[in-house]
């Protein structure tokens, strides 16, 4: 199962969570659901992030993603 590490974009607050498929997250002091992903601690080699991120950027958008 992937950690992820979001970050809340409403009060700052940091926290990792387990993430099952499609479960909406919240944050954990404020419960907005703003929250950017910032990284997968359990992503090795592209297992089903559902996104086009690669291991090592995770966004997408850099030059080993395509
Ligand atoms: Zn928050």
């Amino acid at each position: 199962m992937p950690i992820f590490e979001f970050k809340c974009e409403e009060c700052g607050e940091k926290f990792e969570k387990l993430v099952y498929s499609n479960e909406e997250i919240c944050c954990p002091k404020c419960g907005s659901k703003n929250l950017k992903k910032l990284i997968s601690l359990f992503a090795t080699s592209g297992i089903e992030q559902g996104s086009s991120g690669c291991s090592s950027c995770s966004g997408g958008n850099c030059s080993s993603c395509h």
